[in-house]
């Protein structure tokens, strides 16, 4: 039995303040909920004010993204400890907003996934087709070629440690969900993959989360699908209200 996670990704929102008031919030309303992980992810600045005002509740703290080396003449970049000391358990790596926006490589992705893994961290590996690339019949291709190369080298015992998050960016921030079908559809190739690049008892542990304007109302049709173990959400994660009400589901 795989355990839900849902994943808030707050993007570049927030100020300090703002990000506390939204995790004091948060800790009031669902806190306390124990059936499943919940996470929420600042923006770096903020990681270590909202790891205390969520002190003795069950919400964890992610960061973003992060770089493979461990310090050094690197501006504006944020190591793997850095992380792990503010107090993260998971980072996001490979969001489709980087590897669109900020022209991430799978190479890039493999080598931040690897220095996660190394620091202990849990890396959440974003994959994810364009909507051009669905229109043309290459989704399948697309998520092997990005799997594939993101987890490269990266052996099973260490890989337990991943959770697999597949976004579509034509879902992403749009208003627009996968249909319970596409999103099967992709996260079943996705188990697959893995079952064939690792073992089957991996593929079956393994967390794949959904994203891609996941909101309170959608919540319950997409976590019928039997692949689907948890979402990652952004534009829905930045109210308390809408956050709360999508892990209430799980209640
Ligand atoms: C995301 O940022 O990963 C995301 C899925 O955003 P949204 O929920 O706003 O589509």
């Amino acid at each position: 039995m795989r355990r839900p996670l849902i994943a808030g990704n707050w993007k570049m929102y927030k100020t300090p303040s703002e990000a506390v008031s939204l995790a004091l919030e948060l800790k009031q309303n669902i806190g306390t909920i124990q059936q499943l992980d919940m996470l929420v992810c600042p923006p770096s600045i903020n990681i270590v004010a909202v790891r205390n005002a969520l002190q003795d509740s069950l919400i964890k703290v992610g960061g973003q993204n992060l770089y493979w080396e461990q310090e050094g003449a690197f501006t504006g970049e944020i190591s793997p400890q850095m992380l792990k000391e503010a107090g993260c358990e998971y980072v996001i790596v490979g969001h489709s907003e980087r590897r669109h926006k900020f022209g991430e490589t799978n190479e890039e992705v493999n080598q931040k996934t690897r220095a996660a893994l190394n620091a202990g961290l849990k890396p959440i590996v974003c994959i994810g087709e364009t909507l051009e690339q669905r229109e043309q019949n290459q989704t399948e291709a697309v998520l092997d070629d990005q799997l594939k190369n993101s987890l490269a080298g990266i052996k099973a015992d260490l890989f337990q440690n991943i959770v697999i998050a597949y976004e579509p960016v034509w879902a992403i921030g749009t208003g627009r969900t996968a249909t319970p079908e596409q999103a099967g559809e992709a996260h079943e190739f996705i188990r697959n993959l893995l079952d064939g690049t690792y073992s089957v008892e991996l593929a079956e542990n393994q967390i794949i989360l959904y994203g891609g304007s996941v909101k309170p109302d959608n919540i319950k049709q997409l976590m019928t699908v039997a692949d689907i173990d948890g979402v990652l959400v952004g534009g829905a994660s930045l109210k308390s209200d809408l956050f709360s009400k999508i892990v209430k589901y799980f209640q």
